[in-house]
């Protein structure tokens, strides 16, 4: 039912993650509450290594899609490691048991003093987004006396009309740098005193469904490989990103191994099968892992709408809210009466709080809905908005479930605050 995870199913009527019953976890911790099948996530794991097999490899899990310790620890337990966008991201990969060597930093807004952390930690590579910032870089590495080790992320601009959703890979947006102009920071890079240059890399975009993109954006980056070596810049590690889809809603995005099938062909071809990969899948990993579970208060039935108002909200799954997403809701019970149309909304003052538009659904004050594909970028985009505690999280395993986050207290909310005097 949840689609893309067989870890979360209906036994006679009864919505289960693994072998536990999702009805007995609400009760027993509450709602709005978050549950993660561990067999889920370490499933979409190995689809990525299977693609990947016999290659020399590095998965680096983009833990913005769900940084919670419980959820980092599963992926540095299994051999992955991290790409971050942030120094808090970095510590959090730490406490989780991240090794520092398999950490790679993203993002087009590295502080000095995120550089100067991650250079004493000692992380793999740094994912380069601009020329001011390689300048930066070297001037910190120097000062802290370090060589950053560094691959550029490229912006391939893969052609918006043929894949129009795709937007992080295009001309026109904040991300890498212009394809054009790589090879020319290539050799400035090289030239820098503090810096060694490792490798290259690329991330197109999220969500996407389709094969095509990623076999342009390698073509680009290859043409660049080559243009990169022959100035006799050798790149040890051609790092592909994330961005895989997941089905929220009848998506059909090609299974990591299928993609990958269909890559490594292009790779050997162009003369490059011999180079370690890297990607950073995130939502591929995670989304749909993860259910978020709510209760319902109040049934509020409207001449043009029908409202059914719970206790999850936009602070706990930001995504219908931030860019119209669609979430799967399901109730955890079966019920035999027949469905009302509602507009499933949460209790924050805003129009913009809802999680679900039109929705069929036989439900009652007091039965409990599963949000589904909440694993990704939900928690981890949670806020506090309304003074509302963060959900609790609950990760499962098999016929054993841990409490990975408590659920948090309006107490913890207002820590760090202060009367003036
Ligand atoms: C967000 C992000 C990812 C992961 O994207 P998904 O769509 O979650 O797979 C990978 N790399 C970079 C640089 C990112 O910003």
């Amino acid at each position: 039912m949840t689609p893309g995870s067989p870890h979360f199913a209906w036994r006679d009527g009864l919505l289960h993650v693994e072998q536990l019953r999702v009805a007995d976890l609400a009760r027993q911790h509450g709602t709005p509450l978050f549950l993660y099948s561990k067999a889920s996530m370490l499933a979409a794991l190995d689809a990525y290594r299977r693609g990947l097999r016999g290659r020399k490899s590095r998965i680096c899990y983009a833990m913005k899609a769900n940084s919670s310790l419980g959820i980092l620890q599963v992926f540095a337990r299994a051999g992955c490691g991290f790409d971050i966008v942030s120094g808090g991201e970095l510590q959090r990969a730490l406490a989780a048991g991240a090794k520092p060597r398999d950490i790679i930093f993203s993002g087009v807004g590295k502080t000095a003093d995120e550089m100067a952390l991650a250079l004493k930690t000692g992380i793999g590579c740094f994912n380069v987004e601009s020329e001011a910032e390689l300048d930066v870089l070297d001037g910190v590495a120097a000062a802290t006396g370090h060589i950053a080790p560094v691959s550029l992320r490229v912006n391939p601009d893969v052609d918006a009309k043929t894949h129009p959703y795709i937007s992080t890979g295009l001309k026109g947006n904040k991300f890498g740098i212009a394809h054009d102009a790589a090879l020319a920071v290539y050799k400035r890079a090289a030239a820098m005193p503090h810096l060694r240059v490792v490798g290259i890399d690329c991330h197109i975009g999220s969500q996407i469904t389709d094969s095509a993109p990623y076999l342009d954006a390698m073509d680009r980056i290859l043409d660049l490989v080559t243009a990169v070596e022959a100035e006799g810049i050798r790149l040890q590690h051609i790092d592909f990103g994330g961005g895989l889809g997941i089905d929220y809603k009848g998506d059909t995005p090609p299974a990591a191994d299928a993609l990958w099938a269909a890559l490594l062909p292009k790779l050997d071809a162009r003369g490059f099968g011999d180079r370690e990969i890297l990607i950073e899948p995130g939502r591929s990993l995670v989304g749909n892992a993860g259910i978020c579970v709510t209760e319902v208060l109040y049934l509020k039935p409207g001449e043009h709408k029908n409202f059914c108002i719970v206790d999850a909200a936009m602070n706990d799954l930001p995504r219908p809210a931030m860019y119209q997403a669609f979430h799967g809701i399901e109730p955890v019970s079966q019920r035999k009466e027949t469905a009302t149309t509602y507009d499933v909304v949460g209790p924050v003052c805003e129009s913009g709080d809802w999680l679900g538009r039109d929705r069929d659904l036989a439900v009652q004050a007091g039965d409990l809905l599963a949000v589904l594909s909440a694993g990704a970028y939900c928690m981890s985009m949670a806020s506090n908005y309304n003074t509302r505690p963060r959900a609790a999280e609950v990760l499962v395993d098999g016929d054993q479930a841990h409490v990975i986050r408590e659920r948090e207290t309006p107490a913890d909310l207002m820590r760090g605050e202060r009367l003036a005097p």
